[in-house]
């Protein structure tokens, strides 16, 4: 089973694919993580799109569609995946499409997630992230049970992302509804776009989501 996650930045894609990942056995494909892991190693691709990724745009297509197609062939992605923040631009979704017919591939299911823009400033600003096991919380809607402790793993180290500022996450929304949005007609227009209520509980989306891929 492979699906598409859509959503602007705080919609929590990232953790329905996590549940998602775990109920079904797929893999959770986030372009995102993926490229935050570049940055972070100081590899060529890294450097070319941290500047872009703190600064909120979109990092060029050709990069991000390279980087998927390598990703899609990885052994572990033979029973499925869930994509999470790909694609993300028109020509990114066509990319998609040509890319998955070469690989006699398809996505069963595009999953929206609707949600309201100024909600997800606050969402987005009170988020963290245990550095040991990558379990994500929030300084109000999801804490860990005991304070400085991860539920999943115990670590007791956390991340926040460095573009989850006030500043960057108005950029992250602009690029969204510029350059993103658009692409739900696209998927709507092809009849496999189905759309959740990302503003419910996040068992209550799990339930949504669950409920359409059966
Ligand atoms: P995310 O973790 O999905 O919010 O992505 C963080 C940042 O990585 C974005 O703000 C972009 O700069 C970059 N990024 C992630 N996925 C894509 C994509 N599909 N196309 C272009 N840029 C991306």
């Amino acid at each position: 089973m492979n699906l598409i996650l859509f959503g602007p930045p705080g919609a929590g894609k990232g953790t329905q694919a996590k549940r998602l990942q775990d109920a079904y056995g797929i893999v959770q494909l986030s372009t995102g993580d993926m490229l935050r892991a570049a940055a972070a190693s100081g590899s060529e691709l890294g450097k070319q799109v941290k500047d872009i990724m703190e600064s909120g745009g979109l990092v060029p297509d050709d990069l991000i569609i390279n980087m998927i197609s390598a990703r899609i062939d990885e052994k572990d992605c033979e029973k499925g995946f869930i994509l999470d923040g790909f694609p993300r631009t028109t020509p990114q979704a066509e990319a998609l499409d040509r890319m998955l017919i070469e690989k006699s591939l398809k996505i069963d299911n595009v999953v929206e997630m609707k949600v309201d823009d100024e909600a997800m400033v606050e969402r987005i600003g009170g988020r963290f992230t245990c550095a040991g096991c990558g379990a994500g919380y929030h300084d109000s809607f999801q804490k860990p049970q005991k304070t400085g402790v991860c539920d999943t793993c115990g670590g007791t180290e956390f991340t926040r992302r460095a573009d989850d500022n006030a500043d960057t996450v108005r950029s992250r929304l602009k690029a969204y509804n510029e350059q993103t949005a658009p692409i739900s007609a696209y998927y709507a227009e092809k009849g496999v776009l189905k759309s959740v209520d990302g503003m419910a509980a996040i068992d209550e989306v799990t339930r949504q989501i669950k409920k359409i891929v059966g």
